[in-house]
């Protein structure tokens, strides 16, 4: 049985969201009517693309889910979750933090800069500190003030909303989504209609919620120990010991150690890659880490989600549910691989979610597939999406990639995975790549 500490919400941004301010930081709802500026012209003349992770909706060539450009992500950051610098600095003045006896003669005139600025111009504190004007300014204070005004900055941004409002921010997300994200998502809808105004941390922070997911949580790694157990019955006796030690050692940060212990997992991971060369049963011993790999994570579990967030900002939470499905580069050879790193090329390049580009690593592509069977189906998807953009002639500078990731797929997976790019043409693409010039 394991007895919860005391809940205090909000613990990491107290100063600002403390009890007694509860009800000013949820005035936010007049800020539905707060409406973005878009100062983007669209011209008649088609944009280029430069970079596969701005092709619209390209989909992640191993899951195949249809990532984000970070460039979105952001974007909808600053003008739906984020509040704007006026807003932002009335919520945390109100809770008291910028009382004037407590302040240091820099945290002062930090705040002060601030107030000044959230009065002059609009939009979040982040995006104003960016301004030519403001930065110039900046430049003739002291390090300790820049110093407390990006502490500042930081306070802004942890300014949250309530689960009724995000909820209804992030749905025109639902369908980018990955699988776990989306499952978190779909709670937090669940209980935000509940309870429209508790905020995601506090809905994570359910007695109910987060009890039932530890416990799953728990019986996963346990699980997954187990087996590990099992196949070190097969072993030497001295191997036996080893990994048994280990078994035992992990138990132990995982029960014993409180559960707001960060990276129990690659904590884990990583020491039984460190004795990896020591157990001569190879075979076994892979079989092993391949198991070691499957304990749950953020990525692949909605229960390791709920407790690993439980303790982060709403505004985290949000960002989070997205950025797993952000487009990423993946190098096919890994750039890091020793003795034969992957060029910073093209050629190398395909486009990943953030997820898969994470849990991909170094790992061959050969051996990755075994536990992504939907990877040659999904990165045929991708290069077809690719391609007909090359065709329309919009990708600029990728008249070779199709031949060149075909060939480095082949190597990087052993042959097992062979990309049809037969509908590639280039006719319009020289065309109009001669045009421009
Ligand atoms: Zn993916």
């Amino acid at each position: 049985m394991r007895i919860l500490p005391v809940y205090t919400p909000n613990r990491k941004y107290t100063s600002i969201n403390s009890q007694n301010n509860r009800n000013f930081t949820r005035y936010n709802n007049s800020l539905s009517d707060f409406k973005s500026i878009d100062t983007v012209s669209f011209k008649s003349r088609v944009k280029l693309i430069t970079d596969l992770r701005n092709i619209p909706d390209i989909p992640c060539a191993c899951c195949g889910v249809t990532t984000i450009p970070n460039g979105v992500i952001d974007k909808f950051m600053e003008e739906k979750i984020y509040y704007s610098a006026r807003k932002a600095m009335d919520v945390i003045e109100s809770s008291g933090i910028f009382c004037k006896s407590k302040l240091n003669p820099h945290q002062l005139q930090a705040y002060k800069f601030c107030k000044m600025i959230s009065r002059l111009y609009e939009g979040t504190l982040s995006s104003i500190l960016d301004r030519p004007a403001v930065v110039h300014k900046m430049g003739e204070l002291s390090k300790d003030v820049v110093a407390d005004i990006k502490l500042i900055e930081k306070m802004t941004k942890r300014v949250f909303h309530d689960s009724s409002y995000l909820i209804k921010e992030l749905e025109q997300f639902e369908p980018k989504m990955n699988k776990v994200e989306k499952e978190a998502f779909n709670i937090l809808r669940k209980y935000s209609k509940i309870y429209p105004k508790k905020s995601f941390t506090e809905i994570f922070n359910e007695p109910k919620l987060f009890n039932k997911h530890l416990l799953k949580l728990e019986r996963k790694q346990g699980n997954i120990l187990w087996q590990i157990d099992c196949i070190a019955e097969n072993m030497s006796t001295p191997s036996k010991q080893k990994i048994r030690r280990l078994v035992k050692k992990s138990y132990n940060i995982i029960l014993k150690e409180s559960f707001l212990i960060k990276n129990k997992r690659s904590r884990i991971i990583e020491m039984f890659e460190n004795i990896d060369e020591k157990i001569p049963e190879r075979e076994l011993m892979q079989e092993i880490l391949f198991l070691v790999n499957q304990l749950p994570s953020s990525k692949n579990s909605v229960s390791a989600f709920i407790v690993k967030y439980r303790d982060y900002n709403p505004n985290k939470i949000a960002e989070r549910i997205l950025r797993g499905s952000a487009a990423t580069i993946e190098h096919v050879k890994p750039a890091r691989r020793v003795n034969d790193p992957g060029e910073n090329e093209i050629k190398n390049y395909i486009v990943l979610c953030a997820n898969c580009n994470s849990e991909r690593g170094q790992i061959p592509y050969s051996e990755f597939i075994k536990t992504h069977r939907d990877m040659p189906h999904n990165i045929q998807k991708y290069i077809e999406k690719v391609i007909e953009y090359i065709n329309n002639g919009r990708l600029n500078g990728y008249g070779q990639y199709p031949q060149l990731i075909r060939q480095r797929v082949i190597d990087e997976s052993e042959g097992k995975i062979k990309l049809d790019i037969s509908s590639l043409n280039l006719r319009n693409y020289v065309q109009k790549n001669k045009n421009r010039k």
